[in-house]
């Protein structure tokens, strides 16, 4: 049984004034409350007379603001200021670079609690996730700071008397990053301040549905640059829908694409800048398994689930979406677990102590409440949760119960354990041997997250080695989601094996040359290779 603790406050949909709760957020974020539309591109001066976005308050269904994105000439304009802004940036010493990164940094962290209110306001993750987002961007801004001094390329010994090769890194043009709507701050940030530190210009598409987290940031980041005298296109913004994703993907004028989001759509992404011979990032959808063994510790492992499965109400690339127990511990396990999700707090996600925020749209209940009918027509068993809720408080946000099932098969080919499906449900199965475990985390076509749950080593060994998970986060006693930006992030297969933030990441921002200089009076050729006449 969920319990309710906090009544959802807000403005329900179609009213004419913002909430109190709405309004002193956007304020402190200068974003204008009473606007009948904001602009919503930015290349230096804002503009935006083209379709129309709503940002919704997923929780209330409060209608947050209208914003105004691109028509194809004021897209066509931004694009070409970027490359203007590109070609100053380019000369501007990376460690000064990396200087403005701090300032950004700093500006950012004076603002994080009220730019984390605004995700959770305009995303509906719970406020500690929000303000943890906006930390993360804080976090590889400090990063990019200490890159910016570190960004080196290589001497190579030459097998030629008087010659050295150098490995050499320029900045590679203008960055366009699409992204997703579950990470509305953070993912622009891992993309941005590496961009910036290897000298890049940046388009940032947003999703959609977060209109007013990217306004809020470009705001922020636009003040730094022209205090520094530097090209606001350095960091342009165009919000909009599929269109102006498409255009900046077909652009030549962009060499990379990062792009964020679900595997269908990175299909068509990673397609289409192949076809130009352009460079893409691809961070697709994931399908995350947690694996307990019989000598886990449970204090850790139960809790470390739960918020797997539930955190962002199941809506991170690296949700706990399967759960695979070993038999001798199930019962155990899935008892402990039933009664954390009993004590759950579900409600206004700006409030403290709410664990459980709404879905993002009304969209997201309807794929939920699909995937639930799909497992109960399966025969699978609903240990806990498979319905939204039905109290008053809660009639206005696309709040779902987060569900544990038991589904009737076990082959990883079925739907129902190779598909994502964005929202709180976690299914179980059981297992004797490790290998049988570890096959059926490799067995579905995404490789992001993975966590093994053990106190021995020689499991340890196993998973982690060639025998073991396929993905591109491989956890020991850590559950799959929430990762820190030092590592690179990102998963393999389906989920597209693009790598960002940390460990080489930054090396894709950049072109690489080879450069081979001959400092001696004589000019042979490679591999001795004789073409005189
Ligand atoms: P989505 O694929 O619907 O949209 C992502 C972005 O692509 C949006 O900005 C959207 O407007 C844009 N877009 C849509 N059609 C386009 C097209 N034809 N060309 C160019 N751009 C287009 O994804 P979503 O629903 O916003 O986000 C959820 C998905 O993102 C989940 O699958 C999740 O796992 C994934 N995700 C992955 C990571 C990761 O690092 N691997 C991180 C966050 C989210």
């Amino acid at each position: 049984m969920i319990l309710l603790r906090h009544p959802v406050c807000g403005t329900l949909r179609g009213a004419r004034s913002l909430s109190t709760r709405a309004s002193a957020i956007l304020s402190s974020l200068d974003i204008p409350v009473g606007a009948a539309e904001l602009p919503g591109v930015y290349d230096g001066q804002w503009s935006g007379s083209g379709e129309v976005l709503e940002s919704v308050c997923p929780a209330t269904g409060e209608v947050l603001a209208r914003v105004r994105s691109a028509t194809p000439d004021e897209l066509h304009e931004a694009l070409g200021k970027s490359k203007e802004a590109y070609l100053h940036l380019r000369t501007v010493p990376a460690p000064k670079r990396g200087e403005l990164l701090r300032q950004i940094r700093e500006a950012l962290s004076e603002k994080r609690d009220v730019l984390g209110a605004l995700v959770t306001l305009e995303m509906g993750k719970i406020k500690t996730e929000g303000i943890g987002e906006v930390q993360e961007f804080v976090d590889i801004c400090d990063y990019a700071v200490g890159l910016s001094r570190m960004m080196n390329g290589r001497v190579v010994a030459s097998e030629r008397p008087g010659h050295t090769i150098l490995e050499v890194p320029n900045p590679i043009g203008v960055v366009g990053v699409l992204t997703a709507f579950n990470f509305p701050v953070a993912v622009y940030g891992w993309n941005f301040a590496l961009s910036v530190a290897a000298g890049n210009a940046n388009v940032w598409k947003p999703s959609p549905s977060t209109p007013l987290c990217s306004i809020a940031i470009t705001k922020i980041i636009a003040r730094v640059l022209e205090k520094n005298g530097l090209p606001g296109a350095v960091s342009t913004l165009i919000t909009g829908g599929k269109d102006v994703g498409e255009a900046i993907v077909e652009s030549r004028d962009i060499p990379l694409v990062s792009f964020t989001g679900s595997e269908a759509v990175g299909r068509v992404v990673g397609k289409a800048v192949q076809s130009r011979f352009g460079k893409s990032i691809l961070e697709l959808g994931g399908n995350n398994a947690s694996i307990i063994m019989p000598d886990a510790d449970m204090q850790l492992a139960v809790p470390a689930v739960f918020f797997g499965a539930i955190g962002t109400a199941g809506q991170r690339c690296t949700s706990t979406r399967r759960l695979y127990l070993h038999r001798a511990i199930a019962p155990k396990f899935l008892d402990a677990l039933q009664k954390l999700y009993a004590t759950i707090n579900v409600g206004d996600p700006l409030v403290d102590g709410t664990l459980l925020g709404p879905l993002h749209t009304r969209a997201a209940v309807g794929i939920y409440s699909d995937a639930v009918q799909r497992l109960r027509q399966s025969g699978a068993e609903i240990l806990t949760g498979g319905k939204t809720y039905d109290h008053a408080a809660l009639s206005q946000g696309n709040f779902v119960q987060p569900t544990i099932s038991v589904p009737k098969t076990a082959d990883p080919a079925d739907k129902i354990w190779s598909t994502e499906t964005f929202a709180p449900i976690l299914n179980v199965d059981l297992f004797d041997e490790l290998e049988q475990a570890i096959e059926w985390n490799n067995a579905v076509p995404q490789g992001l997250s993975s966590s093994l749950w053990t106190r021995d080593i020689r499991n340890l060994g196993k998973w982690i080695g060639p025998e073991g998970s396929d993905a591109g986060i491989v956890n020991v006693n850590v559950g799959t989601s929430g990762a820190e930006i030092g590592a690179a992030f990102g998963g393999n297969k389906s989920t597209g094996w693009g790598r960002e933030s940390g460990g080489d990441a930054w090396k894709q921002y950049v072109r690489w040359s080879a450069c081979t200089v001959n400092f001696s009076d004589a000019a042979p050729l490679a591999q001795g290779v004789d073409f005189s006449t």
